[in-house]
């Protein structure tokens, strides 16, 4: 690891003003970054230490919806009671992902910004990684790629989203609060991360400076009708292949509005509106489940190695339509 300064921020404009230095890095629970810079992934000359900001609490909003602080850890918001009654589907996917232990750590903010797990990308050993070293290449492309995009990928990169919150978060219409250099705004959690093009170093839409202060969660009717699936590998502490979060508002046997986006398959959280407007004015049904999976996977490219991950996506997003569906 290279040598860096520490700054324990005091405020949220201290830290924005703190991370503005060259080579600075915001710090959270660490649980990524740290991995990265020990690893001589990220080169950090400067960790601006933010988890002691009061940015932990999971409050409502007079509109109906909830509001969750960047440093909330992952575990405390997967249990929230407010989190669980409204938002099962978000409690759900944090469970879903990584260790008791590093769910107690990560934070909500961290987790929004967690890097790809390419293997590339990890092991400094490979030259060519066009998201570590711009303009280097890509080994992934003709490697082992099992586990990479089959959709939005660039002939750049074909990396994914390693998170399981986000998936929920996007599929829940969530948006992303920034404070930075010039004030705060609100970046809808569809336009928060990016599609690799030509620019793979760059996975969010943040401009330099900016910090995550918290998530929005809008009011909505899926709490009771909410299903994250997450295929894997193993059983515990493994990025998904596939995972799907998936929600739906049912009244009189009727979906009203429908809540999906995958994971594992793409630079960001996969979601297409018209995907889920598909089976809104139906009734739950396979038939309904299909048409709505081949319109989220339209356009898919596997790469060498992941063309199973077509296959197993357009079940899993079956699954989980009808598990979550079939609640009462
Ligand atoms: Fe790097 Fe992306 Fe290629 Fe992986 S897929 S080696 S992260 S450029």
């Amino acid at each position: 690891m290279t040598p860096f300064a520490y700054h324990r921020a005091q405020s949220v404009a201290d830290a924005v003003r703190a991370g503005m230095a060259p080579g600075a890095h915001f710090l959270g629970g660490g649980t990524n970054l740290v991995d990265l810079a020990k690893g001589g992934v990220v080169q950090p000359m400067l960790l601006v230490d933010v988890s002691r900001l009061p940015l932990a609490e999971v409050t409502t909003t007079a509109d109906g919806g909830v509001r969750i602080g960047a440093m909330a850890r992952n575990s405390d918001v997967a249990n929230h009671p407010l989190i669980r009654a409204r938002h099962p589907l978000l409690s759900q996917a944090l469970l879903a992902g990584a260790s008791p232990q590093l769910r107690n750590m990560a934070t909500v903010g961290g987790n929004l910004l967690q890097r790809t797990r390419c293997p590339y990308f990890y092991d400094t050993a490979f030259e060519h990684c066009n998201k570590r070293l711009p303009g280097s290449g890509c080994d992934a492309v003709d490697g082992i790629n099992r586990n990479h995009a089959i959709l939005g990928a660039s002939a750049a990169c074909i990396a994914t989203h390693p998170s399981d919150m986000c998936v929920a978060l996007a599929a829940l219409r969530a948006s992303v609060r920034v404070h930075g250099p010039r004030g705060e705004r609100s970046i809808a959690m569809a336009d928060f991360h990016r599609l690799p093009g030509d620019a793979p170093q760059r996975d969010t839409t943040l401009a330099p400076g900016e910090l995550v202060v918290g998530v929005d969660l809008p009011a909505n009717g899926f709490a009771g009708h909410a299903h994250y699936l997450k295929l894997r590998d193993r059983a515990s502490y493994a990025f998904a292949l596939v995972s799907v979060a998936a929600a739906l508002d049912v009244r009189g046997g009727v979906i009203q509005d429908a809540a999906l986006a995958l994971g594992g398959v793409a630079h960001k959280p996969w979601r297409r509106p018209e995907a889920e407007a598909r089976l809104v004015g139906r009734a739950p049904s396979d038939a309904a489940f299909e048409e709505a999976a081949d319109l989220l996977l339209d356009g898919a490219r596997p790469a060498s190695q992941n063309g199973f991950k077509v296959t197993l996506a357009r079940r899993a997003i079956v699954r989980a339509l009808r598990d979550a569906g079939a609640q009462a």
